[in-house]
């Protein structure tokens, strides 16, 4: 039975009313909804049955594409056999086996996991985690977190102040003991390079004075996503995380790589880290690991900092943390059954395979009105906009509702639209990609 919405007038937006959509313009959406229905493949169909390509994976999580019925049956089965299992002071196998089996796709030695729900749980848990280490050995001192300006983090008390994006933070309080980096998104020097950024590397050296101003003493760990994506697909300049690594190392400062959107074969290896050679002491990860099907996510780390934690009576908690959910059966099972799917198809690395033409359709958009930047590495593009004088976002906005009307999905961040598709795409839809993508552009003034 079809649900009732799905032959609904779409300007009936009072039996909207319930829902407050997250992270949207409420008012906006309601008076004209982008209601999708079905997926498969790479394509949603909406509720009036209209086709759209998937240039985003849904929000940076279908990596496999949508409809992978052995995620569907692996889900099925679990709920079937057993719905929940608590994991505090209790186990069930499936959260052990799935974190050996991210320990094989893991950079070497981060090789234990903890489990959470969601990509802003996982980083709350990573900079706990980091306060809890060094408390541990003794260097309770450190308690200073330092993100960086445009980093985006979740929504978590931790995350939105260890994040760098206004909007994101000005209605609220954060956390004390919290300071940024700059962030290297230079369209000056940068604009149109294809590939990593030659200039901005030195930012990374601005952690050498906030380690002065601060002492290292008081720093507990730094974190940042090798490439920013919420912020609209800021790549690392060349050399720049090299440098966050031996200035972190250096220091004792541990180094947090926020893989929500990297992690899973976006940029062309199972994780940033291991394309971009540089590897962290704890890894956020979230999304891709279900696929998107079941929420999870997880803090991937050394097991040095977990060994950090295991003395003192056997019968003692080491870490007060964790999540009803935490390692839930029917989420691992999905995990697993998505392992199965990016490690037998090839996706970890598809997108290495498919960059090179990725990068060339998207650069073929640069003459375009309004253009003044493009930016991709992977799987992962951002066709940067200039704003309109006062009225900023809006013309990303118009650009990204007249993609979807026209059977194309995007993200808009601002002026940047920001195009992440499943990793199962072929050329023929990069090129559709490009051409609906182009059309609006040039129809946007
Ligand atoms: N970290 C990064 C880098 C993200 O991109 C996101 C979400 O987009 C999050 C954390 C938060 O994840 P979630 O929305 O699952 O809480």
């Amino acid at each position: 039975m079809s649900s009732p919405l799905a032959t609904q007038p779409l300007s009936q937006a009072a039996d909207l009313d319930g829902f407050w959509m997250p992270f949207t313009a409420n008012r906006q959406f309601k008076a004209r909804p982008r209601m999708l229905q079905s997926a498969e493949g790479l394509f949603y169909t909406d509720v009036q049955g209209r086709e759209i390509l998937d240039g985003t994976a849904g929000l940076w999580c279908c990596n496999a594409g949508h409809g992978r019925r052995e995620i569907a049956e692996a889900v099925s089965r679990q709920i079937s056999q057993m719905d929940f299992a608590p994991t505090f002071q209790m186990g069930h196998p499936l959260p052990f086996e799935l974190a050996e089996r991210l320990a094989e796709i893991a950079p070497a030695g981060l090789n234990r996991a903890f489990f959470t729900n969601s990509g802003s749980e996982s980083v709350d848990t990573a900079l706990k985690i980091a306060l809890a280490y060094h408390r541990a050995r003794g260097e309770g001192s450190r308690r200073l977190l330092i993100g960086r300006e445009l980093g985006y983090h979740g929504v978590g008390f931790g995350g939105i102040s260890v994040g760098g994006i206004a909007n994101n933070r000005r209605a609220y309080t954060t956390l004390p003991n919290v300071d940024h980096l700059p962030h290297t998104l230079d369209l000056q020097r940068n604009a149109f390079t294809r590939g990593l950024p030659a200039h901005g590397a030195e930012q990374a050296e601005h952690l050498e004075r906030l380690v002065t101003l601060h002492g290292a003493e008081n720093i507990a760990a730094v974190i940042v996503e090798p490439m920013s994506g919420s912020a609209g697909v800021i790549l690392p300049p060349v050399g720049y995380l090299q440098r966050l690594r031996e200035i972190t190392r250096r220091h004792g400062i541990l180094l947090i790589f926020d893989e929500v959107i990297t992690g899973f074969g976006r940029v062309g290896a199972a994780f940033a880290a291991q394309r971009w050679g540089v590897t962290p002491d704890m890894m956020t990860i979230a999304k891709g690991l279900t696929n998107g099907a079941i929420p999870m996510g997880a803090v991937l780390l050394e097991e040095t900092l977990q060994d950090a934690l295991m003395h003192g009576p056997q019968n003692q908690i080491e870490l007060f943390h964790g999540y009803t959910y935490s390692g839930h059966p029917v989420a691992a099972a999905a995990a697993l059954a998505t392992l199965d799917i990016y490690q037998r198809d090839g996706l970890l690395t598809r997108a290495a395979e498919l960059e090179d033409y990725w990068q060339q359709a998207l650069h073929g958009l640069a003459g375009l009105p309004n253009v003044i930047d493009i930016r991709s590495t992977g799987l992962v593009g951002a066709v940067h906009l200039a704003s309109r004088d006062n009225a900023p976002g809006t013309r990303g906005y118009e650009v990204f509702e007249s993609c979807f009307w026209d059977g194309l999905m995007v993200r808009c961040t601002g002026d940047i639209i920001a195009l992440s598709p499943p990793l199962t795409i072929e050329r023929q839809h990069v090129d559709r990609i490009i051409e609906t993508l182009g059309r609006a552009i040039q129809r946007t003034s």
